[in-house]
């Protein structure tokens, strides 16, 4: 092989001290990091990430939708780019990792590339994503979405909680939102795309694994039930003659969380919320609506699981004398990594010395979206106590380099692998 893999060690102190530097970029009114997109606190940030990919020689333009694109040009001159990155906004009180060391480490790559004198076949692009984390509009990942092509004139119109329009909220923050509906790129554009994440759970710390293998995006499907009972006295309706949508919602709490556990490999159930009218110690509940979404990195068991719950919570309900109305608010599809992408992570892993494990992702990223335009891959690193979104956050440097190291070593064998698509 014609790259010196030793010489792209990474410089595990100048990413150190990067993930200090962005971690400064906080709201401090809040505990813990708070970087949220369109904060004061991410559009500050976000020059200063502007200054370390153009020291790293990236030449960063920021797109219509955002998005802080650098690009180290290659020797192949209009072929299809490299492309990685992540994102650098945070949850509210969340973390230091989740997101930021993808963009991080992908700076670190190029910028080791080029101290190095090493140059790819195809141009490597590193992409900050502009608000990847759930926000107040209801809309992840905005930017990968308007990259992929899936940014849609009526996700603009979606209002905050003040009734602030998104598209709106994109102009105040010095965007183009017209111009992020007309971002998207080409699959001819991209040779391929691999993220490097911190893993948000337990599974690579526990078996004391350094790098994680991502077989798929988990797919997330939320529903909302509404219950129609009866109101009466609490005192004076015997429990026979009760028609309790509280108790209906209740019940259909745990079957939620016994079905939506089921999954071979991977699945997760979470009851979100409850809302019940009249909110009264002496009146038996006549309304109830509940919140609840499952997870699972299997489409077809997903697609059972949500039946096995509409016919579990409907029978239920319904032997309560309860009506009861179903409706499904998302219905987002796994989405798996490429299994040649998944193979060369892997191998560059071993070939690095590096234990590695495959893991689903439970979380949404960037990754599901960029699917769209070609190959897709992943690579996690462990995360402490598996705990994220909080400000307990913490990934080790060590593996932050490790993963870098494998990041670049997995750029490199698939910058040498063509038709990768018909692979
Ligand atoms: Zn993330």
């Amino acid at each position: 092989m014609s790259v010196d893999l030793d010489v792209l060690v990474p410089d595990a102190e100048r990413l150190a001290s990067r993930l200090d530097e962005l971690a400064a970029f906080h709201d401090s009114t809040l505990p813990g990091w708070s970087r949220e997109v369109f904060s004061e606190p991410y559009r500050a940030s976000r020059d200063w990430i502007r200054k370390q990919m153009a020291d790293a020689g990236l030449a960063p333009v920021t797109d219509a939708a955002g998005n802080i694109v650098g690009r180290l040009p290659g020797r192949r001159h209009g072929a299809p780019a490299l492309v990685t990155g992540s994102h650098t906004d945070t949850v509210r009180q969340g973390g230091r990792y989740d997101g930021i060391v993808g963009v991080l480490t992908g700076i670190e790559v190029a910028q080791r590339l080029r101290e190095t004198g090493t140059r790819l076949e195809h141009d490597l692009v590193v992409i900050d994503f502009l608000g990847e984390e759930a926000n107040e509009f209801g809309i992840s990942c905005m930017g990968s979405r308007a990259v992929a092509g899936v940014l849609r004139p009526e996700h603009l119109d979606r209002v905050d909680s003040t009734g602030l329009r998104l598209g709106d909220a994109m102009a105040a923050f010095g965007l183009d939102p017209q111009g992020a509906l007309r971002q998207a790129w080409s699959p001819v554009d991209m040779h391929a795309y691999v993220e490097l994440h911190v893993e948000q759970g337990p599974l690579l710390e526990r078996s004391g694994t350094g790098i994680g293998v991502v077989t798929a995006i988990a797919g997330i499907d939320r529903l909302l039930v509404h219950f129609a009972g009866r109101s009466g006295h609490a005192g004076t309706t015997p429990m026979t003659d009760r028609h309790d949508a509280l108790v209906s919602a209740a019940a259909a709490v745990l079957t939620v969380e016994r079905v939506g556990c089921g999954a071979p490999v991977h699945g997760v159930a979470t009851p979100g919320c409850i809302e019940s009218t009249p909110q009264s110690m002496g009146v038996i509940t006549n309304q109830a609506r509940l919140w609840s979404e499952i997870r699972s990195v299997d489409a077809s068991w997903l697609h059972g699981a949500r039946k096995q719950i509409v016919h579990e919570i409907t029978e239920e309900t319904r032997n309560r004398g309860v009506e009861i109305n179903v409706e499904w608010l998302t219905d987002q599809a796994p989405v798996p990594t490429t299994g040649l992408v998944q193979d060369v992570v892997a191998e560059s892993a071993d070939g690095l010395g590096l234990s590695w494990q495959a893991v689903p992702s439970g979380a949404g990223h960037d990754a599901a979206h960029l699917a769209r335009l070609g190959p897709m891959g992943m690579i996690f690193v462990p995360s402490e106590g598996g705990r994220s979104h909080c400000p307990e956050e913490f990934t080790a440097t060590s593996h932050i380099a490790q993963g870098a190291h494998v990041l670049a070593s997995t750029l490199i064998t698939l910058d040498r692998r063509e038709g990768l698509r018909s692979a």
